[in-house]
């Protein structure tokens, strides 16, 4: 039965050649097809002693340092596969550092360039500023890496049937001392001693606990991703460009592959267009006149690698907002802390907080609940003093690099990025040290 429903399912999903060659080579994990944690006739709920919601970033990041401290646990994914959309993240020291915690950051690291600093430019190409990592931020690591990449690496190095594909989280209700049940869109049930909410930035699992739905913030982002088959040397730097109300960047992944992206101001989030024709003609029509540069990258772009998402964020204000813990139930990475990418850094805090939750928990698993209570509540301490902060910066400096008032766009073209802008305190944020992740009772 199963390996029908695999067979077949292959079949559906098996893939065009033209995707099929931008794929790695490897052999496919197997890790795609699992069936649903428990079929809808069973009445009883399948206990688990730890469920992680969502297999996005922080879900798997999350699973594979329980497994690296030898914890199993079960991840719920509501998709019937990994979601490998969202083409691609700068992912800087901080996140490299929560990697190589987890084991995976050699393997990624040498699939894709090491950046080596930023050019700012203005709309018409003029040159505002160069930035070089080597002589103003020592020791950062600055890498764009394909979202589909990470996602799979991560989910490679876990223990078969760790992944419950197809496992849609319906609803979510305290039980005592018992723990927390979990009902599944086809009726099973899962009763979980502690749930890792990990289901984005639509969290249902945060709208349980309180959280209000993060809020647009004015601006929407067009991301996609050129291909260059044949390889092209880039200069290893993130490329910048200012203009009125919207700016834009590209910055090379690999010699293949190129990131882009398009931010641009917007009263509201506008309608979903699915059409993939008219999202790259709007993508183009918002940067006619651009350094060609851009265009080139954008040209190289196939349609079906352009998206367009509408920012937004929460502001976790301390008193006002809803505890992220409570009874072995935690909320970690975007279903916590939206933020805008205007850091880039929401991945790399997902990351982080995987790592730094696991490192508490370490040692209370399995144990009295009062410990994995005080475990989780003080990760959400230490992570609260970290990410709120950020997220308002994040807010800040999208707001700033969106002006529209060409006497602000001055001052900042002319006086505040040429002059009065330093990369050392810019990227102070990316400094993160944790401990490596090891099972409890080791050296
Ligand atoms: C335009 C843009 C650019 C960005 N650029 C960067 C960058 O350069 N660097 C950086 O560090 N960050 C960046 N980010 C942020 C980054 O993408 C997010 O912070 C990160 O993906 C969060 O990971 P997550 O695991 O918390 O959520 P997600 O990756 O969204 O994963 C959530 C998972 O939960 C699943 N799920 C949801 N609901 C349910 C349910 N009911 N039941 C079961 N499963 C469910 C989803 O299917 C999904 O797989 C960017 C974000 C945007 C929008």
């Amino acid at each position: 039965m199963a390996t029908k429903f695999s067979s077949s399912l292959r079949h559906l999903l098996r893939p065009s050649p033209f995707f099929a060659s931008l794929r790695p080579t490897r052999r496919r994990p197997e890790w795609r097809f699992f069936t649903p944690v428990a079929g809808p006739s069973e009445n009883s709920p399948r206990k688990e002693e730890v469920v992680v919601v969502g297999a996005g970033i922080a879900g798997l990041a999350t699973a594979l340092s329980l497994h690296r401290i030898g914890v199993r646990s079960v991840v719920l994914e509501q998709g019937d596969s990994l979601r490998t959309g969202g083409i691609s993240l700068s992912l800087a020291k901080n996140g490299w550092r929560a990697l190589d915690v987890i084991g995976v950051g050699d393997e990624l690291r040498s699939q894709f360039l090491q950046i080596q600093g930023l050019v700012m430019r203005s709309e018409d190409g003029r040159e505002l500023r160069s930035f070089s990592f080597e002589e103003e931020a020592p020791g950062q690591e600055l890498r764009a890496v394909e979202r589909r990449v990470l996602v799979e690496t991560l989910a490679s190095r876990l223990p078969p049937n760790t992944i419950s594909f197809s496992s849609r989280l319906k609803s979510i209700e305290r039980q005592g001392s018992e723990g927390t049940l979990l009902e599944l869109d086809d009726g099973s049930r899962v009763l979980a001693k502690i749930v890792i909410a990990c289901d984005g930035v639509h969290s249902p699992v945060a709208k349980w606990m309180g959280f209000s739905e993060p809020k647009y913030v004015g601006h929407c982002v067009f991301r996609g991703l050129g291909l260059y088959p044949d390889g092209r040397s880039f200069k290893p730097k993130v490329n910048y460009l200012y203009g009125r109300g919207m700016r834009a960047g590209f910055v090379p992944m690999s010699s293949t592959k190129v990131y882009w992206f398009i931010c641009f101001n917007s009263p509201s989030p506008g309608p979903r267009t699915s059409d993939p024709y008219a999202l790259k003609k709007e993508a183009f029509d918002l940067v006619r006149g651009w350094p060609q540069e851009l265009l080139d990258v954008m040209q190289k772009t196939p349609e079906d690698f352009v998206h367009k998402t509408p920012l937004a964020d929460r502001w976790l204000w301390p008193g006002f907002s809803p505890r992220s813990w409570a009874n072995g139930v935690v909320v970690i990475g975007d279903a916590w802390h939206p933020m805008t990418p205007n850091l880039g850094q929401g991945a790399c805090c997902a990351l982080e907080d995987a790592v730094v939750l696991v490192s508490k928990l370490r040692g209370v698993i399995g144990g009295r609940s009062k410990l994995i209570d005080q475990a989780l509540r003080e990760y959400a301490q230490e992570r609260w003093a970290r990410v709120f902060p950020l997220t308002i910066r994040a807010n800040l400096v999208g707001s700033l690099s969106q002006w529209e008032n060409p006497v602000f766009c001055s001052f900042r073209n002319n006086i505040l990025i040429p002059r009065l802008a330093s990369l050392g305190p810019l990227t102070k944020h990316t400094n993160f040290e944790c401990e490596p992740l090891e099972p409890a009772g080791s050296a």
